[in-house]
C-alpha cells in the first residue's frame, strides 16, 4: 500500500482558509514526514492553500527529497527559508526563540507598517493525523503484531531472579530482532512493589516468587507505534492479586466495548473508570484510560475524564486502565486497537488471562 502525500496536504490546504491564512508552515519533523513522506530531524514544508507546497531541509537530507513528490530546496535555516507574511505556523512546534527571529526577518524584509507577521496556529496537522488510511493502519498492526510476537517468546524466560533491567533489554531486543525500527518508548518493567508506580523505570530489582510484574511496551514499525501492557503473576497469586487482576480485566474489556465512532472521549473513560471506582479504587486509577497511536506514541485523541470531543471511524487508540496499590503492587492491561463502524478491531491480541508463571 502507498501513502498519498499529495492527498494529505490537499486535506490540510482546505482547512486553511477557515484559520484565515494562505498558507501553513510546517515545522514539526513528524508533520513533515507525515505531509511529504521525509524522515529527517530538520524540514519544513509550507503548505499553500491551493494545495502546492515547497520544502526545505538541510544538506543532509536533500537527496532524500529527489524521491518525494514535492519541490525542494536546501537551506540551513529551513524556517527560515520559507517564512512569510502572513503564514500560519504550529505554535506547538516552534520555540519562541525561532518565532522571535523569523518574525524580526520579517520585519526588515517588510518594512511597511501593514505587512503581517507569522500567524500561531493549533494541532491543524494533529487533527488529520487521527484518523488513519489502511495503509497506516497496516504498519500500526504490523508493530502490534511484532509486539506480540516479542512477548511470546520472552515469556518462557521471565522467572525469579531476573532483574527488572534485564527482561526490559530482552523484549527490547526480542522486537529488534523480529524486524522493528526500535522500542516505541522507554519500555516499563516493574515488579511488586514497583508496580505502584505506573511510569516506573527498570532498575536491578529481581523478580521474585510471589511478585504481580507489569511490562509496559511496544514496537515500532516504519515510523508507527504498538503500545501493550501485560501484568503477570510470579507463582500462584494471593487473593488480592487475582481480585486486583479480575477488576482491571473487567474495566478495559468494558473500555474496549465503549470504543465506537461518535462516541464521546469521556464516556468511554467513564465506561473503565465506573467499574474501578464502584469496587473502591477510583482513587487507584490516576491516569487517562488511553490515547491515539500512530507517527507518535502519545497522540490525539486522548480519553480520559475531561476529555472533549467524540472518536472517529479508523482512530487507532490504546484502552489502559490500571490500578496502583502505595508500596504493595499494581496492574495495569492495555491494547491498541482501531476504532471501526461495527466494532473495534484489535491489534495486539496476547491473551489477557492471569499468566501465572
Ligand atoms: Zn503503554
Ligand atoms: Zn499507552
Amino acid at each position: 500500500m502507498t501513502i498519498d502525500h499529495a492527498a494529505r496536504r490537499a486535506r490540510l490546504a482546505a482547512a486553511l482558509p477557515a484559520h484565515e491564512v494562505h498558507a501553513l508552515l510546517v515545522t514539526s519533523p513528524v508533520n513533515v514526514r507525515y505531509l511529504t513522506g521525509l524522515v529527517s530531524s530538520n524540514a519544513a514544508v509550507l503548505v499553500r492553500a491551493d494545495g502546492s507546497a515547497l520544502l526545505a531541509t538541510d544538506n543532509r537530507y536533500i537527496d532524500k527529497t529527489r524521491a518525494l513528490d514535492v519541490p525542494a530546496v536546501e537551506a540551513p535555516d529551513v524556517a527560515g527559508r520559507l517564512a512569510a507574511p502572513g503564514v500560519g505556523i504550529e505554535a506547538a512546534a516552534m520555540t519562541v526563540a525561532t518565532f522571535r527571529r523569523l518574525e524580526a526577518g520579517l520585519a526588515e524584509s517588510g518594512g511597511d507598517s501593514e505587512s503581517q507577521g507569522l500567524v500561531p496556529l493549533g494541532p491543524l496537522v494533529e487533527e488529520l493525523r487521527a484518523v488513519k488510511d489502511e495503509a497506516e493502519l497496516e504498519l500500526i498492526r504490523t508493530a502490534c503484531a511484532l509486539t506480540d510476537q516479542a512477548f511470546a517468546d520472552v515469556l518462557p524466560l521471565i522467572a525469579p531472579g531476573l532483574t527488572e533491567r534485564a527482561l526490559a533489554r530482552l523484549l527490547d531486543n526480542r522486537m529488534t530482532e523480529l524486524g522493528a525500527d526500535k522500542p516505541a518508548f522507554d519500555t516499563i518493567v516493574a515488579a511488586g512493589e514497583n508496580g505502584a508506580i505506573p511510569h516506573h523505570a527498570p532498575t536491578d530489582r529481581e523478580l521474585r516468587a510471589g511478585d504481580l510484574v507489569t511490562m509496559d511496551f511496544g514496537a515500532r514499525y516504519h515510523g508507527y507505534h504498538a503500545d501493550m501492557t501485560r501484568t503477570v503473576c510470579l507463582g500462584a497469586p494471593a487473593a488480592w492479586q487475582r481480585d486486583l487482576y479480575d477488576l482491571v480485566r473487567r474495566a478495559q474489556r468494558a473500555g474496549r466495548h465503549a470504543l465506537t465512532p461518535g462516541a464521546r472521549a469521556k464516556d468511554v473513560d467513564a465506561a473503565a473508570r465506573g467499574l474501578i471506582e464502584a469496587a473502591g479504587h477510583g482513587e487507584h486509577f490516576r491516569h487517562g484510560l488511553g490515547h491515539g497511536v500512530g507517527l507518535e506514541i502519545h497522540e490525539d485523541p486522548f480519553l480520559g475524564p475531561s476529555r472533549t470531543g467524540r472518536l472517529e471511524d479508523r482512530v487507532p487508540i490504546t484502552v489502559e486502565p490500571g490500578i496502583y496499590l502505595p508500596e504493595r503492587g499494581g496492574v495495569r492491561i492495555e491494547d491498541t486497537l482501531v476504532t471501526r463502524e461495527g466494532g473495534p478491531e484489535l491489534f495486539t491480541k496476547t491473551t489477557k488471562e492471569l499468566l501465572v508463571l
